[in-house]
């Protein structure tokens, strides 16, 4: 047989490799080496999901990884050189870090901003109730959720409940392996006909996610709601709780598992809360990983309240950050507003990765896919970009050749087709105070569900983003 002659490229191959957009998948484009990079840091990863579930716990374990990559609380009356690395909290729900930049704060500083709340179960005021022989918790969901997805599925509670004399007392129940969980119940297929009927948003309403959480009652025949009782008892003994204290507490109910491998392959993480703590872990890692000063400034803002709308003064359309942004300036001899207007922001959240199952609601050639790399989203919004920070050419062209410049495999994407829904980031809170910004994140199928997946090689490429942008 002949030797194969070595295929001749078409001139209009040729010309196809010079004008069409190459897209990268990064099980390809990424060495075996830097697979295993991106398999190791995403172990440090789950563990920081498994630790902070909550807004309050995720703030927690940063602080306590920012203190041991030496930073300290941030002092306005300090002065700081080069290099310092400080952090500021915000209510333990929020925290701003920030490592000295050698140009002053007038030239602008590099902020990337992620938030560490994630859809819940949240207590309501007055929660607790005796039905029938069980006792209850009544809730009120927290962020945009597909109420049927959590039924059936094992709970922790986490949280805080300040008692009458003040008292702070903290609560994680669920998460060891020998405590027990809380549930919410759904009916049988058998006696299922009616709910059956109902628009799918109404399969499981918010009234009917009530979690089940004993069914004892308290040894005694002539009083009423035993089962109560003894529960509460049980709360007395462990917290020194009454029921009136669940009026000034905090407490959300989460999945009770952790985060885990997901496929043969190993390739992906599957876990509660990744929305976003995967943009927070790895915008906090790049801070932390940062050595001696970068040329200007680098602020990790870990926001909470996004899912809500970002409303209060933990989230993002609070004052709590342009405040940090004019101490930091007062520092240098300049105001807030000059900081700002030189700034640059990334704004890290996750997009919708298009899902091969689902694909009706995704176009094509705009979405994102897991595994093709951290995702640059231009805008969000919906109904024509309303509610959205659209990002101008010339700053995403900034980004694009800085993430080119150091090899990040990165995609752009769009949350779904025109008009078939939206959504939105903390990215317009930050762009209304004059600052350059654009949403990086990574992509996840089943964003909002108890379990989230993400693919582990896009996960790293959005720390070594974060790396780059702090680089300049
Ligand atoms: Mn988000
Ligand atoms: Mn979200």
């Amino acid at each position: 047989m002949a030797k194969k002659e070595k295929e001749k490229k078409t001139d209009a191959s040729e010309l196809k490799e010079q004008l069409f957009m190459k897209r990268k998948n990064t099980g390809l484009a990424m060495s075996d080496s830097e697979i295993s990079k991106a398999d190791k840091f995403c172990e440090g990863y789950k563990s920081f999901l498994d630790i902070g579930k909550t807004e309050r716990e995720a703030c927690a374990e940063a602080i306590r990884l920012a203190e041991n990559a030496g930073f300290v609380p941030f002092d306005k009356n300090a002065k700081y050189k080069a290099g310092d690395r400080v952090y500021q909290c915000n209510r333990g729900k929020a925290v701003i870090l920030a490592v000295i930049g050698k140009k002053s704060v007038e030239n602008g500083v590099n902020l990337v901003a992620a938030h560490i709340d994630s859809p819940r179960i949240d207590l309501k005021q007055n929660p607790l109730y005796e039905n029938e022989g069980i006792a209850y918790f009544k809730t009120h969901y927290y962020g945009g959720i597909k109420k049927y997805q959590w039924p059936v599925t094992p709970l922790a509670l986490h949280g805080v409940i300040c008692k009458a004399d003040g008292e702070r007392v903290d609560v994680k129940i669920g998460e060891d392996e020998n405590d027990p969980v809380l549930v919410i119940t759904d009916i049988l297929p058998h006696l299922a006909d009616e709910q059956y009927k109902r628009p799918a948003q109404k399969l499981i309403q918010g009234e009917e996610l009530n979690i089940l959480i004993g069914s004892r009652p308290f040894r005694d025949d002539k009083a009423s709601e035993t089962v109560k009782l003894n529960i509460m008892k049980i709360l007395n003994d462990k917290y020194g709780i009454v029921e009136s204290d669940f009026i000034s507490a905090e407490l959300e109910c989460v999945p009770a598992y952790k985060a885990k491998d997901v496929g043969f392959d190993r390739s992906m993480v599957g876990a509660y809360g990744q929305d976003d703590r995967v943009c927070a872990y790895t915008a906090l890692s790049a801070i932390l990983a940062i050595k001696g000063a970068p040329d200007r400034t680098a602020v990790t803002i870990l926001t909470d309240k996004e899912e809500i709308g970002s409303e209060g003064c933990t989230g993002l359309q609070s004052a709590y950050l342009k405040y940090f942004i004019a101490d930091l300036g007062e520092m240098y001899g300049t105001n807030g507003r000059t900081v700002l207007s030189a700034s640059k922001c990334l704004s890290a959240d996750v997009n919708a990765g298009f899902d091969p199952t689902f694909s009706e609601p995704f176009e094509k050639l705009n979405a994102s896919y897991c595994g093709r790399g951290v995702v640059l989203t231009k805008y969000t919004g919906s109904r024509g970009k309303s509610g959205t920070n659209d990002a101008s050419a010339e700053f995403v062209g900034e980004v694009r050749r800085l993430f080119d410049r150091d090899e990040i495999i990165w995609q752009t994407g769009e949350l779904g087709k025109v008009d078939h829904g939206g959504g939105g980031t903390v990215a317009m809170y930050i762009s209304n105070l004059n600052v350059d910004t654009v949403d990086i994140g990574v992509p996840v199928l089943s964003m909002h569900a108890p379990f989230e997946l993400t693919a582990k090689n896009d996960v790293y490429m959005a720390y070594k983003a974060f790396r780059t942008f702090f680089k300049g």
